[in-house]
């Protein structure tokens, strides 16, 4: 009709024909705002749906999504899918609502008060719980694994568990390789056939030495395994079974805090 927005009041330009469900105010948007409640074995999903006015739509934002950010962690399920998309679903939502002017006066009733915002609520705390059960997880697993590890130098290091070379049997010098890639396995794990180096240096000539099996590829590889003779006298085996024999080391190991005694063998031919 001619002439009819000019005697409109300015705010009825605003109007968008959505009415909210809950106060009847326009303009209005039509989503839906999520709460998600996890527990263990059941799981809550709620939905308030729209029409909302902006000012409905922001009180029922918050309510919804501090609902979720306290309840909506508990479970497997909830913490890594249900709530993280309930959450998503309500700041897309929230954004969109952003957009609508605010409610002109007038409506069948007063849209609802939208309160204080989300984060200056104490609900916010959720917020964090999902960020503390990350750091939590991934300090566990870290320290289980740096505990894995100190366990097994520990064992390798152990006062009671040493090596020594046998110093009768002829040393053939040789220059020990640099490191290159970390190295595999600790020498009680040697196998016929397998190579070793010395950690400490060069192992016809250290008293220490300590052993790990590597590639016999591998630049650092200074010896091959010819035998794994067993038993208090393994290392005497070395020397009739296996002639090649160029050093021989010992393993002792002490049980109880008793004597060392020796446990194996390696007899090695040097490269
Ligand atoms: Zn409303």
């Amino acid at each position: 009709m001619p002439g009819q927005p000019a005697q409109m009041p300015p705010q009825f330009s605003q109007a968008n024909g959505v009415y909210c469900r809950y106060c009847g105010a326009t303009p209005a948007i039509d989503l839906d705002f999520r709460a998600h409640r996890g527990m263990i074995v059941l799981m809550q999903f709620r939905k308030l749906p729209g029409p909302f006015c902006r000012e409905c739509g922001l009180a029922s934002f918050r309510q919804m999504t501090g609902d979720s950010l306290v309840q909506g962690w508990w479970g497997p399920f909830s913490a890594l899918l249900a709530n993280p998309f309930t959450l998503l679903s309500n700041l897309i939502n929230r954004a969109r609502l952003a957009q609508l002017p605010p409610p002109i006066p007038g409506a069948p009733s007063l849209p609802m008060d939208p309160g204080r915002p989300l984060w200056q609520r104490p609900v916010i705390i959720g917020a964090f719980i999902p960020i503390l059960v990350i750091a939590f997880i991934a300090f566990g697993s870290s320290n289980s694994g740096s505990s894995a590890n100190r366990n097994n130098y520990h064992y390798l290091d152990a006062p009671t568990s040493t090596y020594h070379v046998v110093p009768n049997v002829p040393v053939i010098p040789s220059i020990p390789a640099l490191p290159t890639t970390p190295a595999t396995r600790d020498a009680k794990a040697a196998k016929v056939g397998d190579c070793v180096w010395d950690k400490n240096g060069d192992i016809s000539k250290d008293d220490h030495p300590k052993l790990e099996v590597v590639p016999c590829g591998d630049s650092r590889a200074q010896a091959t395994v010819l035998g794994k003779p067993t038993g208090p006298i393994a290392d005497t085996q070395c020397d009739s079974q296996y002639p090649a024999t160029d050093v021989i080391i010992t393993h002792k190991t002490s049980i109880g805090g008793g004597p060392e005694i020796e446990d194996f063998a390696l007899c090695l031919q040097t490269k």
